[in-house]
């Protein structure tokens, strides 16, 4: 099999307004390819660039997109390790893009075994329940809206944590004492804060029963998770701090964290991401499914990754359900309320919608 062309997109899904350090977006900055190939088999693939996490935007991944399509033009998708070595050896990071074209190798392999992609990755198909996410606010504001997605039908709410920590502290009280003693909490610092501060919201919002706290402090400080890990009366989920199977052995063998959440878009898609989730696995770290802003197209390759592998415990599958305005995806995944169905089909099992790709900035490679 030889690929023949790449169909690269600018795949700005409108949302919600939502701001960040550099200003106020509009729109999740996503990418979506289609890898064609001479057997009449294409694949699909999708990344979604959160630069203060990656270094990429939707502009560097669509000029990355044109290089790595070039690269790949006349090779074999089946032969997957040798074509991201090519990626690889052609430039360091750009996790994102890079999970994009891994997808879809991955798409055209299972497709070509005639197998859904779960089953291709040697798995079952298991029904996932998402959390859902809260981000910051006022701790009133953030406690309505908890009580909002427990009568939406909520059983998780993840709490977007990371400020100062006095106001922390209220937040997680107030969630608690707004949606009762059975609703599962868990708590993302996003590096937030210092060792100190880690600290003190931890030993103080564990009497409210927290699940597990992700990446309390920068990455910078990963020397000190072992005495963060050892210390906390939360478990510890390392985030930001995992890219990539060495980040996973590094921490772990210093006993820096109790949990890895796995990303494409930072392990560079399912290749890596594998690696990363054995890393773990024979460490028993359990691992859980995150994500970016991603559409239902990569959300689905999530969920069959998820699906396949039982040390993935934990999932954080809310990316559409976030401020997304409109779902441009044919197929895919299905949400009954927080729980995730894979679908049917062969392969990944989702597309972009035909008319909504339209609208977008193509090229084709
Ligand atoms: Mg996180």
């Amino acid at each position: 099999m030889k690929i023949t062309h790449t169909d690269i997109y600018k795949f700005s899904i409108p949302m919600d307004p939502f701001t960040i350090a550099t200003g106020t977006s509009y729109f999740a900055q996503n990418i979506f390819l289609r890898i064609h190939t001479d057997s009449g088999i294409y694949g699909v693939g999708e990344g979604c660039a959160v630069s203060f996490i990656t270094g990429e935007t939707q502009e560097t991944c669509y000029v990355m997109a044109k290089d790595f399509a070039q690269l790949w033009k006349d090779k074999d998708p089946l032969e997957i390790e040798a074509r991201l070595s090519e990626l690889n050896s052609f430039t360091a990071f750009n996790s994102t893009i890079k999970s994009a074209f891994d997808m879809a190798l991955y798409d055209i392999s299972a497709k070509n075994a005639n197998l859904p992609l779960y089953a291709f990755l040697g798995g079952t198909k298991r029904t996932l329940e998402s959390d859902i996410t809260v981000g910051i606010d006022a701790p009133e504001v953030m406690a309505e809206k908890a009580t909002e997605f427990r009568k939406s039908g909520a059983g998780i709410i993840k709490v977007k944590l990371g400020k100062k920590a006095s106001d922390d502290i209220e937040r997680i009280k107030q969630i608690r004492q707004a949606v009762g003693e059975e609703m599962v909490l868990r708590v993302d610092a996003n590096q937030g804060w210092t060792y100190d501060d880690a600290l003190k919201v931890l030993r103080a919002i564990s009497e409210y029963n927290i699940e597990f706290c992700e990446q309390p402090m920068r990455r910078f400080n990963d020397h000190l998770m072992p005495d963060m890990h050892k210390h906390s009366p939360i478990p510890i989920m390392a985030d930001e701090s995992v890219f990539d199977h060495h980040d996973a052995e590094r921490l772990i063998r210093t006993k820096g964290c109790r949990y890895v959440n796995i990303k494409f878009a930072k392990s560079g898609g399912f290749h890596e991401a594998l690696k990363v989730n054995e890393v773990c696995r024979a460490n028993q770290i359990a691992c859980m499914m995150g994500g970016m802003l991603e559409s239902r197209v990569a959300l689905t390759a999530f969920a069959h990754f998820a699906s396949a592998l039982p040390n993935i415990r934990f999932y954080d599958m809310d990316t559409c359900l976030i401020g997304h305005k409109i779902d441009p995806v044919t197929g895919g995944v299905k949400y009954d309320k927080y729980n995730l169905t894979i679908p049917d089909g062969i392969g990944i099992g989702a597309d972009a919608d035909d008319d909504f790709l339209q609208t977008c900035e193509k090229i084709t490679v």
